[in-house]
């Protein structure tokens, strides 16, 4: 999304908008380069303030009023299909964890209980944990790549780099990261939508 040819038809300065919306200029300035959307409950005052509709806001252009529902249903669907795709990714990655553990479990029992020579156990061994690290990276992967994370402080939407998303401290649903819009170290909010 854009909304620059809102800003500029209404001359309209991102201080402008960042004062009516209470986020910062840079937030705005993301929303301008298309790098990030503002969080639902700032639709409406955005849309007040740039004096068009959330359709409108959404499809990023004026939206004459024959192509009125056309362009809504548009809009929906994509929403509704970038969500259903971050749900499918998390599942996927949710799978692929439990799979690790089934796959690499068995392994630990047999080196344990069967009569084998050292190396064999040992062998045993390391296979299951490079099954067990395979798993964790496949997760990793799919579930970085779900959906976004939402700064607590600035309500910035943002997907975080491979590197801080591993090392990061998370719960189920949240994670410890940098925002990159304000620089909050905190624990964001995992969201299904950019
Ligand atoms: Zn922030």
């Amino acid at each position: 999304m854009t909304i620059l040819s809102f800003t500029e038809k209404n001359q309209l300065t991102q201080d402008d908008i960042a004062e009516a919306c209470n986020v910062t200029r840079q937030a705005v300035s993301k929303w301008e380069n298309g790098n990030g959307f503002p969080e639902v409950s700032l639709l409406l005052p955005l849309c007040n303030e740039l004096e068009i509709t959330v359709n409108e806001l959404l499809s990023g252009e004026r939206v004459s009023e024959e192509d009125y529902l056309k362009k809504a249903e548009e809009n929906m669907v994509n929403l509704v299909r970038e969500a259903q795709e971050s749900k499918k990714k998390i599942i996927l990655s949710a799978m692929a964890a439990g799979l690790t553990i089934i796959a690499a479990v068995p392994l630990f029992l047999l080196s344990g209980m069967l009569a084998m020579e050292n190396w064999m156990r040992i062998l045993l061994i390391i296979i299951g944990l490079v099954v067990i690290c395979g798993g964790i990276v496949i997760a990793c992967i799919l579930d970085r790549d779900a959906g976004a994370y939402e700064c607590p402080d600035c309500k910035n939407r943002f997907v975080p780099d491979m590197k801080s998303y591993i090392m990061g401290p998370h719960t189920i649903t949240k994670r410890k990261l940098v925002c990159p819009n304000c620089g909050a170290y905190k624990y964001c909010k995992k969201v299904l939508t950019k």
